[in-house]
């Protein structure tokens, strides 16, 4: 039931069209982490610089967090990535990205984490996703994240990459930057043969589809009128159906299918507060009963 993630663990600057704040608590790996925790115990592999406050630590661990990965570089700067969101709330810039110890980050996995059962790359440097994956043996399932800047600046690592990975989530457009092709399902057809059994294209309010060899299945998002900051809604998505999987023990269809209702759950909470201030406003509970409302919604 061991769920490990490796990713970016930020301190972000987000505009939105009513508010602007600094370093705010975000990362692939902490919206991922922390939609996890609501399942499963979750390891967490990053690295962050003298100017991270201690009390993040103590406050990711008390949610079941191991935050015994998390390299600290006394004499660097955490990861900072800062975006601005457009009126509509879906579509942002990224203003800036500031790897600082992100860039030359060489993961080393402390021995109880090398045997995870389930593995999540979150989004981050390929290099560093291909380096956890030599350190991990055995996994029954590992899931990648991907995005642009990546897509761009370590396209062949990536590729390399693909062939080692069960599943692949990226948005949609970065699933036709990676395959080159218009429609959405021709694109996740189109990675599939480039080596993963299954790819997940999130399409931000409008859901996501899962398409394997087999089996297609769409999702929409679950409506809600109170999004605040949409900043790790992707890998809060990620969280809440990886940690769905790990928690089940088994990645089937069928857990994979209501694993994707879960983290379309979690991302809705997510965006309603910056960074992860509303899902620390939740309780496990909280995340069944906005699950019962969705099935009342979707069914037909
Ligand atoms: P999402 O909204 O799901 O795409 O996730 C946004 C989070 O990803 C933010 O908290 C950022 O700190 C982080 N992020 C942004 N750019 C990168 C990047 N190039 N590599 C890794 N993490 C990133």
């Amino acid at each position: 039931m061991s769920l490990l993630v490796v990713g970016s663990v930020a301190l972000d600057c987000i505009e939105t069209p009513v508010a602007r704040k600094e370093d705010v608590l975000g990362g692939s790996a902490v919206c991922f982490s922390y939609a996890a925790g609501f399942f499963v115990p979750v390891q967490l592999v990053g690295v962050v610089g003298g100017d991270w406050p201690e009390e993040h630590t103590k406050m990711l661990e008390s949610h079941g967090i191991d935050m015994s990965g998390l390299e600290i570089q006394k004499g660097g700067k955490t990861f900072r990535w800062s975006g601005k969101y457009l009126e509509n709330m879906n579509d942002r810039v990224t203003l800036e990205t500031q790897l600082n110890v992100l860039a030359d980050f060489q993961p080393k996995l402390p021995e109880a984490f090398r045997r995870a059962q389930f593995v999540f790359l979150a989004n981050g440097s390929t290099k560093t996703q291909l380096q956890v994956l030599e350190q991990s043996h055995g996994a029954d399932l590992v899931v990648a994240d991907t995005m642009n800047f990546w897509i761009e600046s370590e396209r062949d690592s990536l590729l390399g990459l693909l062939k080692k990975i069960d599943g692949l989530l990226l948005n949609d457009s970065e699933a036709k930057m990676l395959s080159g092709e218009l429609n959405v399902l021709t694109a996740a057809r189109k990675i599939l043969e480039l080596g993963p059994k299954f790819v997940i294209v999130k399409k931000g309010e409008h859901g996501a589809i899962f398409v394997s060899q087999y089996d297609i299945y769409v999702i929409p998002a679950f409506p809600t009128d109170n999004v605040v900051d949409p900043t790790g809604a992707g890998d809060s998505f990620a969280g809440g159906m990886m940690g769905y999987i790990a928690s089940q023990g088994k990645a089937d269809g069928e857990t994979i299918k209501k694993a994707i209702v879960y983290g379309t759950i979690v991302a809705s909470f997510q965006v309603e507060g910056f960074g992860i201030d509303r899902l620390r406003q939740l309780t496990r509970d909280d995340i069944e009963q906005r699950l019962e409302k969705f099935r009342k919604m979707v069914e037909f």
